[in-house]
């Protein structure tokens, strides 16, 4: 054949409307959100081929890029295209239950799974990085960690609420102290509010105050800790939500808050404590922190981690003057003990504490785009979810609220958790009305790879498993191999996301809902057995909540039958 000339970077928007491109709608949605991922609103550095994430792509290189969306263009319905790590490698022959797409991204074998190795690799042209959601064509920009970090502060508030023994919760009432307005941290003040709440962020860096506060995620700046906290108190004795950015140093801030006695009922942290030369030391600049960091990285990741100690220590201190506190996936504890403060670990990582639970139940970010491209569409879907779970005071907190204040990038979506039988049921009717009309074009539905049965990741989604089992990884193999078997439009299996090469294995779906009959019967299967895989998951590891909802719901579980 002819050697086909690079074309390179250029600006990419996937179709809208009903029209297709492709030779079916499953072909034309994996066209679609390939192309969704790559869209200036969505992606942040298209030109690059990075959706999000560090360096999460969608593809490996602007060829491969060209060849998947030829090959979808043409690709039958009983044909599927493998994707080895961002590149079409081969067309077989399946069926029409087969996906169109299987996509494996990132993986290395065991002792090689390291990014010296990948980079090494990525260089010669032969990997990249899918993360969790880039390669696997299905981000829908900020609004999952909004709604994530939503999703964590609505779980606090109904364990704060269980502990006082009423039975649904919000943050109405209560202050919630955290630091770090940055790219993910932004979401936290919203996702208070949201919950009802009142939020004090510390933040070192005045232009991420600014900017949140500009983008409406953020209400107001104070600018001492006395009138924060006196703008805290008053909100919190009202009842009405509230979130105050803080210009500060973390590691003074708590530490001062804690002597003086400042009432906090919830404290955790979305420093970029992760990378010690990205975290202000106590007694340093802003101004001055980038040149520091730059000259002198071994004492300024020294001073670092001492300012960490620091502020681990108060926040175990607000532990033990009663406050929820929580590590939010940050290692803000692990440096902190790397400074010599043995009490670090003493408060929990979010996961076991609040997002366990939820997991047990087959809950994870379920989410969907509308093919065609307009916004009726998914408030249509809001609509119908909030008729299908009326008793779900949480979701339709959160539905109301994303449609006032979420802006979508790409194509229309729409994130919420939903558990076991409930996607399915979301699924079905989401299909029902596509057959009807009352949504124009098809919709596709899957998730982050972050959920309930389809990772493994012992700094993150699996830390502290109650039967130790954190890093065994055939759970997002059997995932993604139930997820093919049972219809999915198309599946994927990765290494490295979220916390890096070596440290996670986990996989992906997504299923269209074109009106067919055939669809309907896929979606049944998929929104089934998908969510299915994380209440297995959770009984195998001695999870009585999973247990319940075993048998509740009739998921059968081999060991659990006589
Ligand atoms: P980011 O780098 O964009 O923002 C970090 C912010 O912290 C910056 O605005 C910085 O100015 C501020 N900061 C640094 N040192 C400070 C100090 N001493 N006092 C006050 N502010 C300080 O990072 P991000 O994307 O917002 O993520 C934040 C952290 O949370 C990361 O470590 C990330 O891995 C973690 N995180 C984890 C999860 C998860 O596990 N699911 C989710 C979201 C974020």
């Amino acid at each position: 054949a002819e050697p086909r000339a690079s074309r390179g970077p250029r600006p990419v928007r996937a179709p809208r409307g009903s029209e297709l491109s492709a030779l079916g709608w499953q072909q034309e949605a994996a066209l679609r959100m390939l192309q969704n991922n790559l869209d200036p609103e969505v992606a942040e550095h298209p030109d690059k081929l990075v959706v999000y994430g560090g360096t999460g792509k969608a593809a490996r290189d602007w060829n491969s890029f060209d060849a998947m969306i030829r090959t979808l263009r043409t690709l039958r319905g009983d044909e599927t295209m493998l994707v080895q790590s961002g590149r079409p490698v081969g067309v077989m022959t399946t069926h029409e239950w087969a996906p169109r797409v299987l996509i494996a991204n990132s993986n290395l074998v065991g002792d090689w799974a390291n990014w010296e190795e990948f980079r090494r690799l990525e260089q010669l042209g032969l990997t990249m990085y899918g993360q969790m959601t880039a390669g696997s064509w299905i981000y829908i920009g900020t609004q999952g960690i909004l709604q994530g970090t939503y999703e964590t502060f609505a779980a606090v508030a109904a364990k704060l609420a269980a502990k006082k023994g009423h039975s649904a919760g919000t943050l109405a009432g209560t202050i919630t102290l955290t630091a770090g307005l940055g790219g993910m941290g932004g979401a936290q003040p919203l996702a208070v509010t949201m919950n009802d709440g009142v939020a004090i962020v510390v933040e070192c860096d005045p232009s991420r105050i600014e900017r949140r506060i500009e983008h409406g995620y953020l209400d107001v700046r104070a600018d001492s800790l006395a009138e924060a906290l006196r703008l805290a108190v008053e909100a919190r004795d009202a009842r009405r939500p509230l979130s105050i950015g803080l210009l500060g140093n973390a590691a003074e801030v708590l530490p001062r808050m804690l002597a003086e006695g400042a009432p906090i009922d919830i404290v955790t942290d979305q420093t970029s404590a992760h990378d010690p030369l990205a975290y202000l030391p106590a007694g340093l600049d802003f101004a001055d922190m980038a040149a520091l960091a730059a000259e002198k990285p071994a004492d300024f990741t020294r001073r670092a981690r001492e300012s960490m100690a620091a502020h681990v220590e108060a926040m175990v201190g607000f532990q033990d003057a009663g406050a929820e506190v929580f590590d939010y996936g940050n290692s803000i504890r692990g440096e902190a003990q790397l400074a010599g403060y043995t009490r670090a670990f003493d408060f929990p990582g979010f996961v076991p504490a609040y997002i366990r639970p939820l997991f047990c139940e087959g809950k994870g970010p379920f989410r969907w785009a509308a093919l065609s491209g307009d916004p009726k569409d998914i408030a249509a879907t809001d609509r119908a979810l909030l008729d299908l779970f009326p008793e779900n005071e949480s979701l339709a907190r959160w539905l109301r609220l994303a449609g006032e204040r979420v802006h979508y990038q790409g194509l229309p979506a729409r994130i919420c958790w939903l558990g076991y039988g409930e996607r399915a049921a979301a699924g079905e009717r989401f299909n029902d009305m596509v057959a009807s009309g009352e949504i124009q074009a098809p919709l596709v539905l899957g998730r982050d790879h972050l959920d309930c049965g389809s990772v493994a990741s012992p700094y993150r989604e699996t830390e502290a498993m109650r039967d130790g089992s954190d890093a065994i990884a055939d759970w997002p193999m059997l995932n993604a191999m139930i997820n093919v078997a049972s219809g999915a439009t198309w599946v994927s299996l990765h290494h490295g996301g979220g916390v890096g090469m070596g440290r996670s294995l986990h996989a992906g779906q997504v299923t269209v809902a074109d009106g067919t009959a055939l669809a309907g019967e896929k979606l049944r299967r998929v929104l089934t057995n998908d969510p299915g895989m994380g209440v297995i998951r959770h009984v195998d590891a001695g999870y009585e909540e999973a247990e319940a909802v075993a048998a509740e719901r009739g998921v059968r579980v081999p060991m659990r039958e006589d």
